[in-house]
């Protein structure tokens, strides 16, 4: 009788903490250095080289073979081909963006004897959580020439950080909405305050302006053309007095991202599988890096010319029939302190496994591809077999929650697909929680499905 009943099993109880330790070492090390999504690119186009995968412009067309393609610097695709690819593959998606800060086109201003830099968010955040942290300045300054110079203050030891100030509570007394007491607008960062001479106009900004010509020979037109991103300072620590956690910046979605990168190279092969790292997620996926884009289908095709298909198009629609994605994003943990916003029947908790999501969307599941039953069968099989733990999760109480992945745009394509990822506490946040065996299991379940889907 009591096999009647689901029960989730709790990951510590089940689980080898050696392999569980191992694995969040690897992982502690990458979220600390990858808090971009260019970053991410590099790292993985390191790791993919290192396993013998080659650009997909090199290919010949033959069997077995590892090959990839990036675009523009801030998106990726891998594949491990065993066969045709009219065959079908099994994919796992994540994206590589994450909610942060950016700095506008003409972001330097003199304001009260202070330089500020002037910001856009970008992505879903809560803007509070952004004042009185430490944050880097990275990315990319690129001169008329063409020529890209690498920006990166903060993330070493001995650099400056930057800040966000806020009003002090002796002067912020007057009773207001916190979406009024923290407006974007008033999202300046502080760059300096030191005049850089006699004038009195603008003086502190031209020192700014001087330190940046010589640290990095631009000039204030060259902000411009410039993809320069606040993110928290922070480095990935261990977190709780028992260790149980990770606490990083960015980890909705690169703990999907590396932990399908992981599990892409590990596994057994025999079937056609394959990871991307989409960029532009956390806004609705646009722009020619999101998944609404086309650079994974030029991938896709470029594989197919060079395996002999001449009617590429034709053969694109056979191979996605076949085609299984694992839209790997992550879900709501519930938080203790915070559960009424959730059905706890329904809901993730920490710890716990993989999280399932067989719909996203919100009021009445608008915007969800949502998995079908006979899909998430057999994922439930395959997981089942490999004892992988997991659970599943819903974004809330209905009416409540809500939100989208990048699953309904690889849906539209023709490929069948379901939401799986480990769940997050303080998602968005600039220092997110995870916990390690929900890590751990990600991991093991993408790998799982690759191998068997
Ligand atoms: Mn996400
Ligand atoms: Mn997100």
């Amino acid at each position: 009788m009591e096999d009647l009943v689901f029960k989730r099993k709790i990951g510590w109880k089940v689980k080898s903490r050696d392999a569980v330790e191992k694995f969040s070492r690897g992982y502690l090390d990458f979220i600390g250095k990858c808090k971009t999504e260019r970053q991410t690119v590099k790292f993985s186009e390191e790791i993919l080289r290192r396993n013998g995968f080659l650009d997909v412009m090199d290919y010949d067309g033959s069997l077995p073979a590892k090959v990839y393609m990036k675009y523009q610097g801030k998106a990726l695709i891998a594949m491990r081909l065993s066969d045709k690819l009219t065959s079908g593959m099994n994919l796992v998606a994540a994206h590589i963006d994450s909610p942060r800060i950016d700095l506008k086109p003409h972001p330097i201003v003199e304001d009260e004897g202070m330089a500020l830099a002037k910001t856009h968010y970008y992505g879903g955040i809560k803007k509070y959580q952004w004042f009185n942290i430490p944050l880097s300045i990275v990315g990319v300054i690129v001169k008329e020439d063409g020529s890209s110079i690498e920006v990166n203050i903060g993330e070493n030891e001995g650099d400056p950080v930057f800040v966000i100030s806020d009003l002090l509570p002796h002067l912020d007394r007057k009773d207001a909405k916190v979406s009024e007491k923290f407006e974007a607008e008033k999202m300046n960062l502080v760059l300096g305050s030191i005049p850089v001479d006699e004038r009195e106009k603008e003086a502190v900004k031209l020192n700014v302006l001087k330190i940046l010509n010589e640290m990095y020979g631009v000039k204030e037109e060259d902000l411009v053309s410039a993809d320069l991103t606040l993110v928290p300072s922070f480095q990935p620590r261990e977190a709780g007095l028992d260790r149980s956690f990770v606490a990083a910046y960015g980890q909705d979605d690169r703990v999907c991202a590396y932990t399908a990168l992981m599990a892409l190279v590990d596994a057994k092969g025999g079937k056609n599988m394959g990871v991307i790292h989409f960029d532009r997620e956390e806004i609705g996926s646009e722009g020619n890096t999101g998944a609404k884009s086309r650079f994974y289908m030029m991938f896709f095709r470029e594989i197919l010319k060079r395996q002999g298909f001449d009617d590429v198009e034709y053969y694109l629609d056979r191979a996605l029939q076949k085609t299984c994605v694992i839209s790997a994003d992550v879900n709501a943990a519930v938080n203790p302190s915070y559960k009424d916003v959730h059905d706890l029947a329904n809901a993730a908790k920490a710890g716990y496994g993989i999280v399932l999501t067989k719909y996203t969307g919100a009021r009445g599941k608008a915007g969800a591809s949502e998995a079908r039953a006979e899909l998430v069968a057999r994922v439930r099989a395959v997981l089942n077999k490999k004892g992988v733990l997991w659970q599943v999760g819903t974004l809330g109480k209905v009416d409540v929650g809500g939100g989208g992945t990048v699953a309904k745009f690889l849906a539209e394509k023709g490929a069948e697909v379901i939401d799986l990822g480990p769940g997050l506490i303080g998602m968005h946040s600039p220092y997110e929680l995870v916990s390690k065996v929900d890590l751990f299991e990600s991991y093991e379940a993408y790998k799982a499905l690759l191998e068997e889907m």
